[in-house]
């Protein structure tokens, strides 16, 4: 295949998938009898070259997540403007002071350290920055994230940092397991969600769930779900990128 005609026969396809997953998005929502305006999706951009990004912008993709610092950085300035961009993957400690102020959320808040780092580094240059805390929700050896059981007392401790604002939950849940029992997952962190949001918390706004990925967003979105994390499905199998 020629260059030009893999970069058109690409954006054909992520046309087309982005489609298709914005109807199942809908179709979900409509059969959990939700609004499908509550429920937002996230292009997963990580691999995706600018170009390709750049088209599902084109798109009308409006929001982008990126699981690295340095990928997303070095990505960023070739982006066509407006886009809103979270950042999705673990974040270590030397790597605050890079993406405080570059992305509108970090999502992937996984330890009150970070939490704390990411709240010196924003008051440094006078912001105050959105996260999300992430919820190991799996009780999963292999990932990030506060357990279920420490993640209300870790919202309260959080909070009173300076410079940083809750903005809700995410989640990743174990890989292999059958989608109903992810489902139960979910249905776990929605009421997490709403136990924690209940108890009205200072400086706190439990505004996002952001849980649902290629795989199971649709189970997600029947689960509570306000944000989609979507990479495969819109832009391919990241073993393909050439
Ligand atoms: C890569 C990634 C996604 C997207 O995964 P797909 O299965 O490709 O949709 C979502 N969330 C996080 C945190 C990721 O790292």
């Amino acid at each position: 295949m020629t260059e030009q005609s893999y970069i058109s026969e690409r954006k054909k396809m992520i046309e087309e998938n982005l489609k298709a997953v914005r109807n199942d998005i809908a179709e979900s929502a409509i059969k959990s009898g939700r609004d499908v305006s509550d429920v937002h999706l996230m292009a997963v951009t990580k691999t995706v070259e600018p170009q390709f990004i750049n088209h599902a912008l084109s798109l009308g993709a409006t929001l982008i997540g990126e699981n690295k610092v340095q990928e997303y950085l070095s990505k960023k300035s070739e982006l066509s403007v407006p886009f809103e961009a979270h950042l999705i993957g673990h974040l270590q400690t030397n790597k605050v002071r890079q993406i405080v102020g570059e992305v509108d959320v970090i999502q992937s808040v996984d330890s009150v350290k970070i939490a704390k780092e990411i709240g010196k580094q924003s008051e440094k240059i006078g912001i105050t920055s959105d996260i999300l805390l992430e919820v190991n929700i799996g009780g999963d050896e292999n990932k990030f994230g506060f357990t279920p059981e420490e993640i209300t007392e870790k919202v309260y401790e959080i909070s009173e940092i300076q410079g940083i604002r809750i903005q809700g939950l995410m989640t990743v849940p174990p890989f292999d397991v059958e989608i109903e029992k992810t489902r139960i997952f979910f249905s776990n962190m929605r009421q997490l969600f709403i136990d924690i949001s209940d108890k009205k918390i200072h400086n706190t706004n439990m505004e996002i769930l952001s849980m649902g990925m290629s795989g199971d967003f649709r189970q997600a979105i029947a689960e509570g779900s306000t944000l989609v994390r979507v990479g495969t499905a819109i832009f391919g199998s990241r073993y393909y990128n050439r």
